[in-house]
């Protein structure tokens, strides 16, 4: 029997306990988080299965058939009908998970904020300590600060106003504007809810670190009223996103997950995958004493992120337009190719076709 604290109840944190709850159980899991399980979240809601290996329960889900790609030229992407891109209510999913994760025999402790001179008590009560902090890390001061500083300094800025108003022209739909100077794009995801299409995530995230000289919130202003007529702004939150990982990944019994160890794509800055699949590995690995088990998850997304940060350069390098033309010419946004845009077969082809 081990005992294992989990700091923060997000993807990472939610599925590190439910899995080892399920594999073992006699373990004693106990989960804080400092707030109310999927109050506060900030997030543009899609979901994007990279590795195509979660087989989970989405709530309020809608299948993404298209992606309108506006970068001077409009590129309309049809997604494959197996295509595994998704809007759904996050704030479902997460308060599911924790009920699940309840039956299962998890103690969760919401409203508890674990403070940093708080960890090495913490560490020497329990067998493993998991920090699902998010970008927070609240365990950060106890790994190696030049990583840390990597880590901080890859951070990109998002914000974010959830819309109300009829967004049914858009149903299965992801609008997104790139720009070059800096890189970065404008989305709008459509939400699902109780089958109508009345809210919207509208969102602006850069691919570089912040910049003061940069208003994002004017930006995002400019873009959604000129997108946009008839809609009220029903809330703004912004959030930096981790997209360098941190080599280290455990000190001693303390172990990063998710968004605390910088698991977010470097290059459209989704994490949800991830930080999920992350929780499921480390569990694998507490319980079989193995952390070969994450380690090759690490390595494989170390390799997914190396092309993703491949694509970067050239879009930095060359501008956007012609990027997506170039992939446009080279059959990747055909919806023949029966995978869609980005996922882990697609990024394979694309390096090859971009080049040569
Ligand atoms: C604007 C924006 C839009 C995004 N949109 C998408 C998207 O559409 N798709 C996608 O895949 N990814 C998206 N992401 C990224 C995604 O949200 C993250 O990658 C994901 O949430 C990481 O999960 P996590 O569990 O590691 O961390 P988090 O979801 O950040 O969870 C951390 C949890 O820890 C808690 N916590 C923090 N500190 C403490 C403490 N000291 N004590 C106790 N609890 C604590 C927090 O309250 C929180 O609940 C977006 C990010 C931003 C900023």
């Amino acid at each position: 029997m081990k005992k294992i604290a989990i700091i923060g109840a997000g993807p990472a944190g939610l599925s590190a306990s439910i899995h080892l709850a399920s594999l073992n159980k006699n373990h004693e899991i106990h989960l804080f988080e400092r707030g109310k399980i999927g109050d506060n979240i900030i997030c543009a809601e899609g979901f994007f299965d990279f590795f195509g290996t979660l087989n989970i329960e989405l709530p309020e889900k809608m299948r993404v058939k298209k992606i309108i790609l506006l970068a001077e030229k409009e590129i309309v992407v049809n997604l494959p009908q197996n295509s595994n891109i998704l809007t759904f209510d996050r704030t479902k999913w997460q308060k599911n998970l924790a009920k699940e994760a309840t039956t299962l025999g998890v103690k969760i402790f919401e409203n508890t904020k674990i403070e940093k001179n708080e960890i090495k008590k913490l560490s020497s009560k329990y067998d493993y300590l998991l920090d699902c902090s998010g970008f927070y890390g609240v365990t950060h001061h106890l790994f190696p600060k030049r990583e840390v500083s990597e880590y901080r300094k890859n951070l990109i800025p998002a914000l974010q106003y959830k819309l109300e108003g009829d967004f049914s022209k858009y149903e299965g739909t992801f609008y997104v504007k790139v720009f070059d100077k800096p890189p970065g794009y404008f989305w709008l995801f459509p939400r699902k809810e109780n089958n109508e299409i009345k809210r919207a995530n509208a969102g602006l995230g850069l691919l570089i670190k912040r910049r003061n000289s940069i208003n994002l919130r004017d930006l995002l202003n400019k873009m959604v009223e000129n997108k946009f007529c008839d809609y009220n702004i029903e809330g703004y939150s912004s959030s930096p996103i981790p997209t360098k990982r941190m080599k280290t990944f455990m000190n001693k019994n303390i172990i990063l997950l998710g968004d605390a160890l910088g698991l977010c794509s470097p290059l459209h800055g989704g994490g949800i995958d991830s930080a999920y699949l992350s929780g499921y590995y480390v569990a694998h690995s507490i319980v079989n004493n193995d952390f070969s088990y994450y380690n090759t998850f690490l390595k494989k997304l170390d390799n997914r992120f190396y092309k993703e940060r491949l694509i970067l350069r050239l879009w930095k390098l060359f501008g956007s337009l012609w990027l997506l033309k170039r992939l446009e010419n080279k059959g990747l946004f055909s919806e023949k190719l029966g995978y869609p845009p980005f996922s882990g077969k697609w990024l394979n082809k694309a390096i090859i076709k971009i080049f040569f």
